[in-house]
């Protein structure tokens, strides 16, 4: 069994319905068996243009998997699709997106999957959720996450929701 943590966020027609409606998805999927889920977080939007966006709701949960990543990596992109996913412009407003964060401990570099996700270690938005459900988790090639919080920009992140700390282990 694969363990592997998914980090979802959305910004786009009612977020909280919207990572809501994911993990009531991701838990009910037959290959799928969800583990946790970290506190709601809320974030401003980092953006590559001048043009505002609303604001995040993020969240990172664990799960457990017989799927190999690209398998997995469909499986999300298929839940993104039913939520009406709309790929318009790189880094632009979504109504869910789902990354995989990690996968055990594997390093995976191909054209479709780069894990340890490339950015997760600039992102406050990931780390902070990672570390309510793995405080003590290695990041494979970027280190040790309680040093990894240390050196991230909070960006606004505020938690906004406490009782979604689920724990099904
Ligand atoms: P982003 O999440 O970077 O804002 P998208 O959700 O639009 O962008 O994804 C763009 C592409 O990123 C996907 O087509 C997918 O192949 C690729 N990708 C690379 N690594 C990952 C990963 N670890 N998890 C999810 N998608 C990934
Ligand atoms: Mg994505």
């Amino acid at each position: 069994m694969n363990t592997v943590y998914i980090g979802l966020g959305s910004n786009k027609n009612n977020p909280p319905a919207q990572i809501k409606q994911a993990l009531t998805r991701l838990r009910k999927h037959p290959d799928i068996h969800l583990c946790a889920c970290s506190r709601w977080y809320q974030s401003r939007a980092i953006t590559l243009d001048d043009i505002p966006q609303d604001d995040y709701i993020n969240a990172v949960a664990k799960l457990t998997t017989q799927l190999e990543p690209i398998a997995l990596l469909r499986v999300l992109q298929d839940i993104e699709q039913q939520q009406g996913r709309q790929r318009l412009k790189k880094w632009g407003s979504r109504t869910l997106d789902l990354d995989i964060l990690l996968y055990n401990a594997q390093v995976i570099q191909t054209r479709e999957l780069i894990i340890p996700h490339p950015l997760l270690n600039q992102r406050a938005f990931v780390l902070y959720p990672l570390a309510d459900i793995q405080p003590d988790l290695h990041i494979p090639g970027q280190g040790v996450l309680q040093d990894l919080l240390t050196q991230v920009d909070s960006n606004g992140l505020q938690v906004i929701k406490t009782n979604a700390a689920i724990n099904h282990q």
